[in-house]
């Protein structure tokens, strides 16, 4: 197609005006200061509490909408409200098109009864009509109606590949642990290179803490004369203590292993995936949960291990766990983006039918010092934040990975489904969550910093997050 100089003029005007207006229109959700999770506070749940927000699919609910800070219904004012479901089903409610109703407040509470069909997300808006006839927006909420196995769960955020300076990281091992609570992580678990011992130092750290934090056992794993990196998990011992100190049972461990394997394709270095399938085997016979690490991780030139492994490992699925997202800042991503390879590698294997659960992990060697702690992690949508509830979810793929490069924009990988609802956690739920968790965390460095008087301040915020999810689900 061919046009004109004046039409191409003319349309990039008035594209600079269409999206200049949307920035005008918007501008004011830019200027959110992001929390150290890299989430912001949507402006609505600053000034309005709403409950619940997650209701259960094909039902009618009934939604409060409070106002904390003004007074409503002013005199000589009307309200109304428009609903949208965002996906547009619409089967049973006959939904087409958003229309105002009238409401009246009561008390500073918009009381709404919808009937929020099939699972997706559902809009709010709220408006006051002056005596002149003039409208003003109040507040957009929005809502999210789950299937009901979706709605029994609750997301937990957590962290599962980081380190210490017990191995090549910068801070103390609990100086770590608080760090994970200030950026909004429920479950966390240190993974020093060759190293359990360190994560079992943090959780006797805390172990008499009145905390909601679930700190758990992990190591970063490097059998001998293996390149490939292995995080183990939630196991109940270290795998290192297998050879550290005389590695002739996993020589002969792994011979086993190769001699049973058959042809391998070309560039399939035969001991090291042997040696892989020895430390997952490992790993699992200990309770835990063996991730690959960073599977196209770039030091220097050369990716950290062959591509033919890589293919390799993914026909053969002999992880519990992708690290489909690792911890890379904003400028190592300029030169590889490890976490797009990643994904594209994922979607590759989902696309043959295979099974892929995923995490999304910092792989953090210093907690003040990068873009990457606390805005790389993994929500798993489990019954509780105990381990086997954690190992469950992940390897039943109800986990989605999240990375914010730059602490900015919050994304989701993994299961579509887990993807659209965590769209709407990380922008409508999960703020004020961080939000709570970081005056938790903050008191935490404190004690591992070595002042116990904050312990009668921690016993006052336990449970706080509890108590929020309580109000933000439907009964
Ligand atoms: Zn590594
Ligand atoms: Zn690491």
């Amino acid at each position: 197609m061919k046009r004109s100089l004046k039409s191409v003029i003319l349309f990039t005007v008035s594209a600079i005006l269409i999206s200049g207006f949307n920035l005008f229109v918007s501008g004011q959700e830019l200027f959110i200061p992001a929390l150290s999770s890299g989430l912001k506070v949507h402006l609505a749940d600053r000034y309005f509490e709403v409950f619940p927000k997650i209701v259960p699919a094909d039902k009618e609910t009934t939604i409060q909408i409070i106002s904390r800070y003004e007074t409503f219904p002013k005199p000589e004012h009307t309200y109304r409200f428009v609903y949208t479901p965002v996906g547009r089903y619409a089967h049973i409610t006959g939904w087409i098109k958003a229309v105002a109703e009238e409401i009246i407040p009561q008390n500073n509470v918009f009381e709404i009864k919808k009937f929020f069909e099939s699972e997706q997300e559902h809009i709010i808006r709220l408006e006051e009509v002056n005596s002149e006839g003039k409208a003003k927006e109040i507040g957009t909420f929005h809502f999210y109606s789950l299937k009901p196995d979706l709605f029994v769960l609750r997301p937990f955020k957590g962290d599962i590949h980081m380190h210490s300076f017990r191995s090549d990281g910068r801070e103390a091992p609990g100086y770590v642990v608080g760090a994970c609570r200030r950026a909004g992580l429920d479950f966390m678990a240190l993974t020093d290179h060759r190293n359990y011992s360190a994560s079992i130092e943090t959780i006797e750290l805390f172990k008499d803490l009145p905390i909601d934090l679930k700190i758990f056992p992990g190591e970063e794993v490097h059998p001998p004369d293996n390149p490939v990196h292995f995080i183990s998990f939630g196991a109940t011992e270290g795998i290192t203590e297998l050879y550290r100190d005389d590695d002739s049972v996993y020589r002969k461990e792994v011979q086993a292993i190769m001699e049973k394997l058959g042809q391998l394709p070309e560039d399939v270095d035969r001991f090291q995936y042997a040696s892989s399938v020895w430390a997952f085997q490992k790993i699992r016979e200990r309770g835990g949960l063996g991730i690959f690490a960073h599977p196209y991780w770039r030091p220097g030139n050369a990716n950290y291990i062959s591509y033919a492994l890589v293919d390799y490992i993914f026909e053969n699925r002999i992880f519990d766990a992708l690290e489909l997202i690792s911890g890379f800042g904003w400028s190592e991503l300029q030169t590889v983006d490890v976490n797009n390879l990643q994904v594209a590698k994922y979607l590759e294997a989902k696309s043959k039918g295979y099974k892929i659960p995923v995490v999304g992990i910092s792989d953090s060697h210093g907690c003040e010092v990068s873009d990457m702690f606390g805005r790389y992690y993994t929500i798993c949508f489990a019954s509780s934040v105990e381990l086997p509830e954690l190992i469950k979810a992940i390897k039943e793929e109800m986990s989605v990975a999240v990375e914010t490069p730059a602490g900015r924009l919050p994304r989701a990988y993994g299961p579509f489904r887990l993807v659209n609802y965590s769209h709407f956690l990380l922008r409508y739920v999960l703020p004020l969550h961080d939000e709570m968790c970081f005056e938790e965390g903050r008191l935490m460095l404190e004690y591992a910093g070595a002042n116990a008087e904050v312990i009668e301040q921690l016993k006052l915020l336990r449970g706080q997050v509890e108590k929020y999810y309580n109000q933000v689900w439907a009964k």
